[in-house]
């Protein structure tokens, strides 16, 4: 038999959720976001970004944080930003990071399931991966890592995030990225997997735009953690078997609005 474990104490309030964006994001991304899932979450998540929109930052519940990075992607811009969040994190004192992109629809109660089955209090990592593994050569050593996805959200224990300290944060990340040649997503999963040495938890209920969205069947939407969206790939609501209101794309292009009215029927513009 399979011992399942459930950590009864975890509430969302133990969970400090991040999400990246860029200035050139707040209106294109994060609209769809605010206007979903980011209400169900206004005292848990903080949205780094690069630019202190006001307006933004109110109906972010204040939780706006301009991490004066810069704008743009390369390593300097998004390792200073990912790093800011791990920063943040450590300095919450809460129990578990779980970062996301500006394109994801998170369900925060299936993303508090998920944590509840791993034990906050040991070293784990939570994620989906793109492919299984990768190399590198670091400080003149040869290392093999695996990372999860930054795109389809991961999540972080305490006491994971303690030990990697020494290589991550809003200016170490960027130097670790440096002598790696990685992004932000793959030194994350560098550092844990191939410096500290523990594995990554696999989660399928994770998804990034990278994944074809078309081939998930809608009718586990409400199942999953977190979905995506991006340029011609986005869910396919086609054999939906439950009944819900579908906006059409030019009203609904990431596909949030529909998704939410499958997740929450009852919320304001699905009646
Ligand atoms: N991003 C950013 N500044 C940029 C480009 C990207 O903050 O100049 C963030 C973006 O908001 C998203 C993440 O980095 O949260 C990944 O970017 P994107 O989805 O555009 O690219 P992907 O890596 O998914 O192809
Ligand atoms: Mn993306």
């Amino acid at each position: 038999t399979i011992e399942t474990f459930t950590d009864e104490d975890v509430t969302l309030d133990d969970i400090y959720i991040t999400i990246k964006t860029g200035s050139q994001f707040h209106l294109s991304r994060i609209t769809y976001i605010m206007n979903t899932w980011f209400d169900l979450v206004k005292d848990q998540a903080y949205i780094f970004t690069d630019w202190s929109d006001k307006d933004l930052n109110l109906t972010a519940n204040g939780h706006l944080v301009n991490t004066q990075c810069g704008a743009g992607k390369g390593y300097e811009q998004l390792g200073c930003k990912m790093g800011t969040e791990f920063d943040a994190f450590v300095d919450s004192g809460k129990k578990w990071w779980c970062r996301f992109d500006d394109d994801n629809y998170v369900i925060p109660a299936r993303l508090l399931h998920l944590v509840r089955s791993y034990n906050s209090s040991s070293d784990v990592y939570i994620g989906r991966l793109t492919a299984s593994f990768f190399h590198c050569i670091y400080h003149g050593k040869y290392y093999r890592y695996q990372f999860a996805h930054g795109g389809a959200g991961c999540c972080i224990t305490r006491p994971l995030a303690l030990k990697m300290r020494p290589w991550c944060g809003r200016t170490k990340l960027v130097k670790t990225q440096m002598e790696t040649q990685m992004n932000d997503d793959c030194a994350l999963g560098f550092i844990i997997t191939a410096l500290l040495k523990v594995d990554i938890t696999l989660s399928d209920l994770l998804h990034s735009h990278y994944e074809d969205l078309s081939l998930l069947n809608p009718n586990t939407f409400t199942e999953q953690v977190a979905l995506a969206w991006g340029r011609d790939n986005v869910v396919d609501l086609k054999h939906l078997k439950t009944p819900a209101k579908i906006f059409d794309i030019q009203q609904d292009p990431s596909r949030f609005y529909t998704l939410h009215c499958m997740v929450y029927p009852s919320a304001d513009f699905c009646k």
